[in-house]
């Protein structure tokens, strides 16, 4: 069992981990920047050290900073949270090269999974349906280019293998386009992302995001945790999400729930993972990887009542599964909003010292969040203030719960989107679900 963590995040996924480690009698290390003396979590930890300067690249993205700050509090292990260094397959290598545990899949897998032309390849091989497309990296030959479009059918997506955030991706409408396309993001990608390899997909005009959550004890077992829906998106960042995914015929769930446990299996994946999905008519088809924990895990919690952050903890610490598939029972429906501190109309951010902070409860109500009465959001770091999750017997009734705990949240002091996700749960194509990934856009106007 793991002794001593240190917490290499912030915000309310650093609070989140916090709790774990206390409910299995684990030490807690808190890092934090110079602009995050009064988290939440800092304060609530056993020790703390300040890694650096409120800029992300000198605290929370500084490899050096963060190993020596295992060394100096004794932490024999590092949980990344989400963002930050969470996928930087460089940071964990560094991590257990220096003798510490890192909280997640290898080094290996994190890179194999980093690249998305070499995370399609492995799971197509693991029988994963994937999108039509080039099934590798683009060379040189245009003609080659030319032809696999107009064989896949326009519009095709051109995207850079390193991508991330929603970035290094262009639609391609007709054949015309196609070879500029490609020149332009091969060399943004280069830019961006430090690598100029690009890859062709088909282009889905309507699709929903379908995820799927795993976890897996780096010794060929792993759990199938259900399934998420996260189409309701703004600039491809997530408003909110719900489980399971409503609207799934149960023959096409079961057999993609098996695919990606084959897959898990035979990679020997360690740790929490989610597999990332455009969902189509009734068809799956994988675009990425996750090899970390996600946002939106609490729903999947709340539906399955298994604690993903606990389970890696106990994994990382060379525990084997604390259950069985058999054991993991999916109960009712859970949804969750992400309250971010930003002006609701314009979506610009909104930081600031909450003069008041009033949470919301009841029965089938979990709010994760570090505010608290008085605390000032630094403007340094993502907006994201709280997220708020209802459980209930069916959809109807979690969103009815969430409606209400919305009533209840107060946020003063600083503008928060709660206003918008007010409107947004009580939306007729909401509350219908299986809406798909340009909703929330369109229904915004833009
Ligand atoms: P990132 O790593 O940047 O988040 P993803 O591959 O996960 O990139 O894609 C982000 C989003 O882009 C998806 O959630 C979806 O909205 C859209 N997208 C990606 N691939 C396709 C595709 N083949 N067809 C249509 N939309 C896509």
């Amino acid at each position: 069992m793991l002794k001593k963590i240190l917490i290499a995040n912030r915000g309310e996924i650093a609070l989140r981990v916090l709790r774990a480690c206390k409910e299995l009698g684990i030490g807690t290390v808190a890092v934090h920047s110079t602009a995050d003396t009064d988290l939440m979590h800092v304060r609530l930890s056993d020790e703390c050290v300040c890694i650096g300067p409120p800029n992300p690249s000198d605290s929370y993205l500084n490899i050096p900073a963060i190993i020596s700050a295992m060394e100096v509090s004794e932490a024999d292990s590092v949980h990344p949270g989400y963002g930050f260094l969470s996928e930087n397959a460089d940071f964990a290598e560094q991590v257990e090269n220096s003798g510490f545990v890192f909280i997640g899949p290898s080094a290996e897998t994190i890179r194999l999974m980093g690249d998305k032309v070499s995370a399609i390849q492995t799971m197509r091989e693991a029988g994963i349906p994937t999108v039509p497309g080039s099934n590798g990296p683009l060379d040189d030959n245009q003609q080659r280019s030319l032809e696999l479009a107009r064989e896949i059918g326009y519009p095709v997506l051109i995207k850079a293998a390193a991508g991330g955030g929603g970035r290094g991706m262009r639609v391609v409408n007709h054949e015309n386009n196609l070879l500029q396309s490609i020149y332009v993001t091969r060399t943004e990608a280069k830019s961006f992302f430090g690598s100029d390899s690009v890859y062709l997909e088909k282009y889905l005009e309507n699709p929903r995001h379908v995820e799927i959550q795993v976890i897996g004890d780096g010794m060929g077992n792993a759990l199938y945790l259900g399934d998420r829906d996260c189409s309701l998106q703004r600039r491809h960042q997530k408003v909110i999400e719900e489980a399971p995914a409503p609207g799934i015929p149960e023959a096409v769930r079961q057999e993609v729930a098996e695919a990606c446990i084959n897959a898990c299996r035979r990679l020997r994946y360690r740790g929490a993972g989610t597999l990332e999905f455009l969902y189509q008519d009734e068809q799956f088809y994988f675009i990425e990887m996750n090899t970390r924990v996600q946002v939106e895990h609490p729903v999947t919690e709340m539906v399955t009542g298994f604690d993903i952050v606990k389970e890696q903890l106990r994994i990382a610490g060379g525990e084997p599964l604390s259950a069985s598939q058999d054991d993991i029972k999916f109960s009712g429906h859970s949804v969750e909003c992400r309250i971010n501190a930003e002006d609701p109309a314009s979506f610009l951010p909104s930081p600031g010292k909450v003069n008041l902070f009033h949470c919301p409860g009841g029965p089938g109500v979990r709010v994760d969040s570090h505010l608290y009465s008085g605390y000032s959001v630094p403007p340094h770091y993502d907006s994201l203030i709280a997220k708020v999750v209802t459980h209930a017997q069916d959809r109807e009734q979690a969103l009815t719960r969430m409606r209400i705990a919305l009533e209840e949240l107060l946020i003063d002091g600083i503008k928060s989107n709660a206003p918008l996700m007010r409107d947004l749960v009580t939306d007729p194509e909401i509350r219908k679900g299986g809406y798909n990934i340009h909703y929330l856009e369109s229904k915004l106007g833009r």
